[in-house]
């Protein structure tokens, strides 16, 4: 753990508010439509800027509720104050997590001024989206959302989606490859459907969830390789510099590093770790707030962060998992909130969320790679078939057993 923080991403919720309503959506302020004031992101970023705790690359997330609702012209002006405020040597890439519904031509120009990531929900094709993502009046928004992502298209704004898999997806890795490739999506990431805050999924606690995931992301991930018409799998393509590493490097997990990860509120109010703890109510963790911007200082926040309960917890369920996972080198001790979740605690070890975001990933990567060692010694045109591994391991990086 880093002695002073190490701020590699700030995750700022503009509104709590929502224009849609899905059914797994976790968050309990979702009709607030209170808007975070330019004076609050003035003092945050003066503050931050100021504690020399930036990473050489900031990334600043909007999310939470949904970004895109606060209009254009607040984004200008505050990257505009960002930027003023930006030492020369820093860079800020800001990005946002959006359903996709409000984007337009004016959205567009504003995410290719500022080089913006933009990530959209989209669950696959209609029939799945539309079992989860509705308007407030209980109508799919698939329409919606595929409108927003031609505009994307037809803007040259590169984006990514997120895909929420349900129990019927699940089954249809093939069918969702299908439908990112007739869409032009080249860049996909996939989240299964978890039990957070009051929303309890069905899914999470299914005894063949493991395999069913395992089974999904392994037939994706092979075919979309294959059909070279999806260039990013988040989970496979972020999990290959973990697995395959410099000897000695740490992998570095900003959920449990105190500031790593700083959440700011549409209030100013500050927590760290997992972003999905902002907004929940807790009497023995102080509802996860570690103080408020226009209150506190961010040295203030610190000192608050290292003698918090929540600190002390998490690094419990941290030291829990270097001596109870054969899989803490390549994950760092897991995500918070999901511990809190699954197991009603942040000292415990595995989840369900980790089994798939950690497990299954790393045992995928290894059993490829365990394959291809072998048809490598048949001869080398199999290192090829199939490209497996684009910015992956070669022969000088052998794999690290997790
Ligand atoms: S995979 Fe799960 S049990 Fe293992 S280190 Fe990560 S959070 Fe802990």
């Amino acid at each position: 753990m880093p002695a002073t923080p190490e701020i590699g991403m700030v995750v700022v919720q503009p509104t709590a508010f929502c224009n849609i309503a899905c059914t797994y959506c976790y968050l309990p302020d979702r009709s607030n439509k209170h808007v975070i004031a330019q004076s609050t992101v003035t003092r945050l970023f003066e503050e931050i800027f100021a504690s020399g705790w930036s990473c050489p690359e900031l990334t600043v997330v909007w999310h939470a509720g949904e970004p895109l609702v606060v209009p254009v012209a607040f984004y200008e002006e505050a990257f505009a104050t960002i930027e003023r405020l930006r030492p020369p040597h820093l860079v800020v890439k800001h990005s946002f997590q959006t359903n996709g519904i409000l984007i337009d031509a004016d959205w567009c120009r504003l995410f290719k001024q500022w080089s913006v990531g933009v990530g959209v929900s989209l669950d696959g094709p209609r029939e799945l989206h539309d079992l989860y993502r509705k308007t407030r009046s209980g109508a799919g928004t698939f329409d919606k959302t595929v409108a927003g992502i031609r505009i994307l298209r037809a803007n040259e704004v590169p984006f990514h989606v997120i895909s929420v898999l349900s129990k019927a997806s699940l089954d249809m890795p093939k069918e969702l490859l299908d439908f990112y490739l007739s869409e032009g999506i080249d860049q996909v990431c996939f989240n299964v459907e978890e039990s957070e805050g009051d929303h309890v999924s069905s899914l999470f606690h299914g005894p063949a969830l493991r395999q069913r995931y395992a089974a999904f992301l392994k037939t994706f991930w092979h075919e979309a390789r294959r059909n070279g018409g999806v260039r990013f799998v988040r989970e496979i393509d972020l999990a290959l510099p973990r697995v395959f590493r410099p000897e000695g490097a740490p992998v570095r997990n900003i959920q449990v590093e105190p500031l790593a990860m700083l959440n700011v509120d549409s209030h100013g109010n500050v927590s760290s770790f997992s972003p999905e703890l902002l907004g929940l109510k807790n009497e023995t963790y102080s509802d996860y707030l570690l103080g408020n911007i226009h209150l506190n200082s961010l040295a203030e926040i610190h000192q608050a962060c290292l003698a918090s309960p929540l600190y002390r917890d998490i690094c419990e369920g941290v030291q829990a998992c270097s001596v109870a996972c054969d899989y803490f080198s390549v994950c760092g001790g897991g995500a918070p909130v999901n511990k809190l979740f699954e197991n009603g605690s942040f000292t415990g070890t595995e989840t369900s969320y980790c089994t798939l975001t950690q497990m299954v990933p790393t045992d995928l990567i290894l059993e490829a790679y365990d394959r291809l060692e072998r048809r490598w010694a048949e001869g080398p045109a199999d290192l090829v078939s199939p490209p497996l591994f684009p910015s992956g391991p070669t022969a000088a990086q052998p794999p690290r057993m997790p």
